[in-house]
């Protein structure tokens, strides 16, 4: 047997304690072959020395949202004042102004239509907030929004009813989009990505976006979640048990291992950014606790019948009382139908109770946390939390030691999407003003890059084939230019390449 390439002079942290370390990795047909002593005997068509760098499983990002992250919008992140706002959306041109970036807590007076009107002509204008819950649109978008009475800020499904205005986006819009953001995550070390939410509601980009990822081709792994918006009713045989479904009964693992369909996306509540995280006692200084997104019953019924039709879920909730009612209406749908390995997730799992540990644990569930919401907001989220509750925040310690998988990931665009950085942030938590959050609640480093591999590919049902350098696996890894275990800076280890399926589709140029 020849192999295709043999890596040699590795510092090989496999994530599999079968054999926790490897210098030499042989790979043939895209897959890891062997290691160490299984391969230095075969001959390989080419072999590279990587000259002792450290060499992880590819990071897989559990939750994000490659679409929304290559958009071509105005950039107005940082901006401070309405002047320096309207001054940079000023564009020639016709159709849609687009920005993004906007962060209505560091204005020093909120955007308003009023505002967007000085400079907009006839142009609709969409402002979207760096949280994915709000947007500042012009009178023009207004006026097609009756029934909404605002000065423009719009939040939850009133920013979704603009939003709407301007979907869809076109296949060749969404596939450039698509290959901008695999090349910036690439460049940070990630071979896999699962996209939060594709087919309708707030990120979505057109009813057709699977179609995009099809014929894009990428250079990552993708898995697609579907939005459980898309349910719809079907005549399936009573002994199904299948209310409702997609259409053709497609459900979570279709595909293949570049491209597969994910779990179900269902939205239970909003955002802590926002405001509209459901919490149950009030935002600190307020008296407003947030709010569940849609009614209960509607949400209790997406649930159950999602998981009646074969899917995994992951369950959009950040606010205590959001995950209150998920683990109610999955203890629910686990009643009417047991599916021990359903392996049904909680996307961000933001403000966690002590008491709702042991629940998350009972019924298996996964937190899909991002631990860089707490580097980049984690001063902003623990004042309106107050001190009892902010050290609950995203949690990692006690999740662990109540035997719950925990998965990295970093929901991009919302926030910096590089894994590193996160897995700095699992071990030291500290924003990045050095305030300290939960500091109870650090992991180790293995422990950390676990969430981002094994822990990872297990939310995404691909333990089998990624998350670890194990014999028989896929060949994604990641080659880095200093050891995270032993690294005081591990957000700035230098990621020097990233392979998919055996193949470099990132080298750093040096
Ligand atoms: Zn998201």
């Amino acid at each position: 047997m020849e192999l295709d390439l043999k890596l040699t002079g590795c510092r090989a942290l496999t994530m599999d304690p079968a054999r926790p370390a490897a210098h030499t990795i042989g790979i043939w047909q895209g897959r890891i072959a062997g290691l160490d002593e299984q391969v230095t005997d075969l001959p390989a068509a080419e072999t590279v020395d990587l000259g002792g760098a450290v060499v992880l499983p590819g990071f897989i990002d559990a939750h994000t949202h490659l679409a929304w992250n290559g958009r071509r919008t105005i950039d107005i992140t940082g901006l401070t004042t309405v002047a320096q706002i309207l001054d940079r959306l000023t564009t020639p041109g016709t159709g849609w102004i687009e920005a993004s970036g906007y962060d209505r807590r560091i204005m020093d007076h909120p955007l308003t239509a009023l505002d967007l009107d000085r400079i907009s002509g006839d142009r609709p204008v969409y402002v979207a907030d760096l949280s994915g819950h709000a947007c500042v649109v012009n009178s023009r978008v207004l006026k097609q929004l009756p029934g909404i009475e605002s000065d423009g800020w719009l939040t939850e499904n009133e920013q979704l009813a603009a939003r709407t205005l301007r979907l869809p986006y076109s296949l060749d819009e969404i596939t450039a989009e698509l290959h901008e953001s695999a090349r910036q995550v690439l460049s940070e070390g990630i071979t896999m990505c699962a996209e939060a939410g594709i087919g309708a509601g707030l990120i979505a980009s057109s009813p057709l976006e699977a179609a995009a990822y099809q014929r894009a081709k990428l250079p990552i792994r993708v898995q697609l979640m579907v939005s459980a918006h898309v349910l719809h009713d079907v005549a399936a045989a009573p002994s199904d048990g299948i209310p409702r479904a997609i259409d053709l009964g497609l459900h979570t693992g279709f595909g293949d291992d570049m491209l597969s369909l994910g779990a179900m996306k269902l939205w239970t509540d909003g955002g802590m950014m926002a405001r509209t995280a459901a919490l149950s006692e009030p935002y600190q200084g307020t008296n407003s606790s947030g709010q569940l997104a849609e009614s209960e019953e509607l949400m209790r019924a997406a649930i159950i019948d999602g998981h009646h039709a074969g899917w995994q879920l992951a369950i959009h909730a950040i606010g205590d009382r959001a995950i209150d009612f998920t683990l109610d209406a999955v203890q629910e749908a686990q009643r009417q139908r047991p599916r021990p390995d359903a392996r049904h997730r909680i996307e961000h799992c933001g403000l966690v109770r002590p008491e709702q540990l042991a629940q998350i644990a009972a019924l298996s569930m996964i937190p899909v946390i991002q631990p860089t919401f707490l580097h980049a907001y984690g001063d902003d989220y623990s004042e309106i939390m107050g001190e009892r509750r902010a050290p609950w925040m995203y949690r990692g310690r006690s999740f662990l030691d109540h035997g719950i998988t925990v998965a990295g990931s970093s929901d991009r665009p919302v926030a910096d999407g590089a894994p590193l950085r996160a897995i700095e942030f699992m071990v030291n938590r500290n924003s990045s003003s050095g305030r300290p959050i939960g500091p109870d609640e650090a992991i180790t480093v293995e422990e950390a890059i676990h969430a981002y591999t094994l822990g990872s590919a297990y939310a995404c049902r691909k333990e089998h084939v990624l998350g670890s350098l194990t014999p028989g696996k896929l060949a994604d890894l990641v080659v880095l230019g200093d050891d995270p275990r032993t690294s005081d800076a591990i957000a700035d280890v230098p990621v020097l390449a990233t392979m998919v399926g055996g193949t470099f589709s990132f080298q750093r140029s040096s």
